[in-house]
């Protein structure tokens, strides 16, 4: 059963009341996961950010940080709906897709995610998007590409220097951000050294990937 509640929140700028989506729990029939970790859902997971830009004033804010209110009190009080980053860019070319990537890489500059976790949502939503052209195989031209490779070289760089993982999966996402730099050597030795705790189909093909010298996102065969 899928369990969407709206929830009432505070815009920390101008105080507007905005009205949110929140997932309570979903049923998954079938998942795709990609090499960068994305997983696509059957049916697809309703698009919940954790960023929200106000109806108002158009300020970004995280929603952590928003005071939230009692939901039921939202539509007496004149609620708008809060915008998500998606709801800015209407169609999903590469063009738009590279409007969101710029979007987030803008975040990112003006230093809006202020701890670690924030960090590695926003640079994570920057790299999924990035690779969404390639994962969907959009139509792409050669100043696009250009422009799409130095955004994703700058976020993973960006990315892996603060990057602190702590489990087998985030071994393998720091071996997985190497490899898309082209770095197959460093990616291939952090891939060894998690071998020898665990296997997984995931280490195995992006092992082979950086053994056939593969920087692209593939999804993973399950
Ligand atoms: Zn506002």
């Amino acid at each position: 059963m899928t369990l969407i509640n709206s929830v009432i929140l505070k815009c920390p700028n101008c105080s507007h009341l905005l009205e949110a989506i929140e997932l309570q729990s979903f049923h998954l029939f079938k998942s795709e996961v990609f090499s960068d970790g994305k997983i696509d859902s059957t049916p697809l997971i309703p698009d919940v950010s954790e960023i929200l830009i106000c109806t108002d004033c158009n300020t970004d804010f995280w929603r952590e940080d928003a005071v939230c209110l009692n939901s039921d009190q939202g539509s007496d009080l004149g609620a708008l709906p809060a915008n998500q980053p998606s709801d800015l860019f209407l169609s999903f070319n590469c063009e738009s897709r590279l409007s969101i990537s710029k979007y987030y890489n803008k975040l990112l500059s003006r230093g809006f995610a202020d701890t670690y976790e924030k960090e590695v949502y926003l640079r994570t939503l920057l790299w999924h998007e990035l690779n969404n052209i390639i994962r969907y195989k959009a139509k792409i031209d050669d100043i696009q590409f250009h422009e799409y490779e130095s955004l994703l070289a700058n976020n993973l760089k960006g990315f892996i220097s603060i990057y602190k993982p702590a489990c087998f999966t985030e071994y393998l996402f720091l071996a997985e951000m190497h490899r898309e730099l082209g770095e197959f050597d460093i990616a291939k030795h952090i891939l060894e050294d998690i071998k020898l705790q665990e296997t997984s189909k995931a280490l195995k093909q992006i092992l082979k990937a950086c053994g056939k010298r593969d920087k692209r996102v593939f999804k993973i065969n399950q």
